[in-house]
């Protein structure tokens, strides 16, 4: 897209984000958002709470995390954990066989190669067992203030083309399609407005599109069946 059509698809997607600004304040906030700002943003505790919350409800990743941190909060602590002990108290989260490891590996890479400490870059950050890029474009957004990334996970990928920003078909393209068609005042906060808005309505499926506030500025693409509010 160039020129005009850049700008006024800049426009729309402004539009939206003001809107949602307003709107989602009073709703709940997604879990790592949640977890972050009540650990003062440590990067090491949104690292591991990200870990946790791939394809699990929020609920349950937020109290997994919290029964984790009551245990171990540093990377030195948790990388003493057996990997059983770390699976007992993450379960019920998606795979927490597999995400057990990884965050011990995790660890023991952060303590290893980056003295104890979450790194700060996108490159570094994917050299860590089991983390991705929604993984680290968090990490770099809620705990290294970056206002450079764009988060994208299955919320917005899903909002963002049926709000006709982007045409995609996977998180990768529509985290670099946004960052081409976003304003990048927005770019650190699609991820919670959108996350936020997918949680409470514009659900996977069944998007509750008659109470939406920003149903004036959707074209609803792909959106098959509605909800009822
Ligand atoms: S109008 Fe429907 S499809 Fe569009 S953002 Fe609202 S809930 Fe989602």
């Amino acid at each position: 897209m160039a020129g005009a059509g850049l700008n006024a698809q800049r426009e729309r997607i402004t539009a939206v984000m003001r809107r949602l600004a307003k709107v989602i304040d009073g709703l709940e906030a997604p879990a790592v958002e949640k977890i972050a700002e009540e650990q003062r943003d440590d990067p090491f505790q949104v690292l591991v709470a990200t870990m946790l919350s791939a394809q699990t409800r929020d609920a349950v990743t937020a109290s997994a995390s919290r029964r984790l941190f009551r245990v171990a909060r540093t990377p030195r602590s948790m990388a003493t954990l057996t990997p059983a002990r770390i699976e007992k108290l993450i379960y019920p989260v998606s795979f927490y066989r597999n995400k057990a490891v990884h965050v011990i590996g995790a660890c023991k890479q952060i303590l290893s190669r980056f003295g104890g400490r979450v790194p700060s870059t996108m490159a570094e950050l994917l050299t860590l067992p089991g983390v991705g890029r929604k993984t680290a474009n968090l990490v770099l957004i809620l705990a290294h203030r970056s206002g450079d990334n764009i988060c994208v996970d299955t919320h917005v990928h899903r909002i963002s083309n049926r709000l006709g920003w982007v045409n995609t078909r996977t998180p990768e393209e529509t985290e670099q399609a946004l960052y081409a068609a976003a304003n990048r005042r927005w770019w650190p906060v699609i991820n919670l407005y959108l996350v936020t808005w997918g949680q409470n309505v514009c659900r996977p499926v069944y998007p509750v599109c008659g109470s939406c506030a920003i149903a004036d500025l959707c074209p609803r693409i792909g959106v098959a069946k509605i909800g009822k509010a």
